[in-house]
């Protein structure tokens, strides 16, 4: 028997009730691939009845370096909504939805944070996810381009 696959557990929180999911947890050694599958309506049976339901995601949270054990630990556990930072107690201003899942997301792990990020077409700079319209699927502009506001 070789190593245990190392990969990202990660969180999906779904941004409206599918009956009485709200979340899907999973796990993927190439998360962006992974996301982008699940954007897609592919991946997993409830992401592919939750996408055809019309109903968009959030990633809301990640494990990095777990294996699919950790994963099957993580969903025993139960009780997603405790993990999740969007159900949090937290007042929680709108998340973006959907995560469109492009290739040029660009993976990186600051204090042992999972996130995603890209280069912005129009000013170039490197800005996190939650900084660019993800509703907008054919450009990667971020929102201070959109605005108007750097030039
Ligand atoms: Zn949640
Ligand atoms: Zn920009």
């Amino acid at each position: 028997m070789g190593r245990p696959l190392i990969g990202t557990v990660y969180l999906l929180h779904f941004n409206a009730p599918f009956g009485h999911a709200r979340h899907y947890t999973g796990w993927s050694a190439d998360l962006s691939l992974r996301l982008a599958e699940h954007a897609a309506g592919r991946g997993a049976r409830l992401t592919e009845v939750v996408a055809a339901a019309g109903i968009t995601w959030t990633l809301a949270r990640t494990w990095p370096n777990k294996t699919r054990s950790d994963e099957r630990r993580i969903k025993n556990q139960g009780g997603a909504a405790r993990r999740c930072p969007l159900c949090g107690t937290r007042p929680r201003i709108a998340q973006p939805d959907p995560i469109i899942a492009l290739p040029q997301w660009i993976e990186v792990v600051e204090n042992g944070v999972y996130s995603l990020a890209a280069d912005c077409e129009s000013c170039r700079k490197r800005r996190g996810i939650f900084e660019f319209d993800l509703a907008q699927a054919e450009r990667r502009v971020c929102f201070a381009c959109q605005d108007g506001v750097a030039a």
